[in-house]
């Protein structure tokens, strides 16, 4: 492991700049959380295919706090769906504290699962059964998002629960509303608990990057959550997970992220990585110091900010041409002329629908003539989603309707079965496995009979 330590090294030069800023206090209203050790400062990033980097105290426990109620959310819309989890708490930046005691006017409802009253009805919403009580459940989900078996900081519970009064006063309030579906002590005392449970900034990493990647945690391989699901949760966190400071973020990180008064902060980059840091000092707004700044400056320094779209326009199309300035092309006049009316595009990657419009409108580009063809070499295409596959099929039928005709170079059936491709373009597309075969066929196609 050599080259992949530069990876280490920037996180290491982050953790560097960073160690030294003061600012900020502890929480202390719990009071076991002051006792944290004010310089312990730790980064972890992990990638998409399990690849993890660390620098300073990323192996330092500390307990979860709020950083764990995008996950509890998740188990909830996983058992309940969103539907049935959105008549009991909303999806609105409240643009209030963590610890507000504000509920949606009409309907009781508290605004959103990341401050603390949306986070009690969301823990009360995992159903409590006689073989699987609801904490177990939400043990046992937070340690599958983490990818190892997560416990509980049993001096940090204690201290919550025996200072807790502000949360129990917000699942009193709620259930005079009408929107806790259960018993307030009972509420309460499985949210104190899943608060406590401890990880290290490594842990956070891979949960954070185990909602990046879909629901699959990226370490273990384990389908945790559906892509819905995380994709709703990464959602809620991107414009509620900073409490009131929520749209600033956005704005300037633009990272969905999860801050806790315990110092932990994740963010995570949808299909690219998981992010944590750890370090207790906390802001106004009840975020690590430490842990904003460095992943604010990582943001702007790699260009991570969600609003940027990562995806470089023009790397799917690697060939738009006509097939008489190929290397290929015979010399001869006529095949010259003939070849003048085959166009040929060539593509590459994984395509989805932006993808996939590119390489319709190079198609197009290829001659409008009626009566030409064109030839689409798949052969560098690695893969194509289900919306990229019908939106290839309808485009080709419609260059089949404009008398066009096509030919692909698809040796691994990119462009899905022929049945299924008859169906949708309503024709025999010729496949071959050589991009020099499909203009030959073209080619003759175009010259017509004799
Ligand atoms: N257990 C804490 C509370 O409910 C979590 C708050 C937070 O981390 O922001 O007060």
């Amino acid at each position: 492991m050599a080259a992949s330590e530069a990876v280490t090294d920037a996180l290491r030069e982050l953790h560097a700049r960073y160690a030294g800023v003061r600012g900020g206090r502890r929480a202390d209203y719990i009071p076991q959380l002051a006792r944290s050790d004010p310089d312990a400062f730790g980064i972890a990033l992990v990638s998409m295919d399990g690849h993890c980097y660390s620098a300073g105290a990323a192996d330092a426990a500390f307990t979860l706090q709020s950083v764990s109620k995008p996950f509890v959310y998740a188990l909830a819309l996983s058992t309940l769906g969103l539907d049935e989890v959105s008549r009991w708490v909303g999806a609105e930046p409240s643009g209030e504290a963590f610890n507000a005691i504000s509920l949606e006017p009409r309907t009781g409802r508290p605004a959103n699962a990341m401050v603390n009253a949306g986070a009690i009805v969301t823990t009360a919403l995992v159903p409590d059964r006689a073989a699987v009580p609801a904490f177990t459940a939400v043990l046992s989900c937070l340690s599958r998002f983490a990818g190892r078996r997560l416990d509980v900081d049993e001096d940090v519970y204690r201290s919550e629960a025996s200072t807790g009064d502000r949360n129990r006063a917000l699942a009193y309030l709620l259930r005079s509303t009408g929107t806790l579906p259960v018993d307030p002590v009972a509420a309460v005392d499985t949210y104190f608990r899943q608060c406590a449970v401890r990880a290290t900034a490594v842990d956070l990493a891979v949960m954070a990057a185990t909602l990046a990647h879909g629901g699959v945690n990226p370490v273990t391989g384990e389908t945790v959550v559906s892509t819905e699901v995380a994709a709703q949760v990464l959602s809620v966190m991107a414009t509620c997970g900073m409490y009131d400071a929520s749209g600033e973020w956005l704005l300037r990180v633009g990272l969905p992220a999860k801050s806790g008064v315990s110092g932990g902060l994740i963010a995570a980059g949808p299909a690219r990585f998981g992010l944590a840091t750890y370090s207790t000092p906390l802001d106004a707004a009840g975020t690590s110091v430490r842990g904003s700044a460095a992943i604010g400056a990582l943001s702007e320094r790699l260009g991570l900010h969600l609003m940027r779209n990562p995806a470089l326009p023009g790397s799917t199309v690697t060939l738009v041409t006509t097939a008489d300035v190929l290397p290929s092309a015979p010399s001869g006049r006529r095949e010259r002329a003939l070849r003048e009316r085959v166009g040929v595009v060539a593509a590459q990657g994984a395509l989805d629908c932006t993808a996939a419009e590119r390489v319709l409108y190079a198609l197009d580009e290829t001659g409008p003539e009626r009566a030409g063809a064109v030839v689409l070499d798949l052969r560098e295409v690695t893969g194509a989603d289900s919306v990229a596959l019908a939106l290839l099929h309808a485009g080709l039928a419609r260059l089949a309707q404009d008398g066009r005709r096509a030919a692909v170079v698809d040796p691994g059936d990119r462009l899905g079965p022929p049945d299924l491709v008859r169906e949708r373009t309503g024709q025999d597309l010729p496949r071959f496995g050589s991009r020099e075969e499909a203009v030959e066929r073209c080619a003759q196609a175009v010259a017509g009979p004799g």
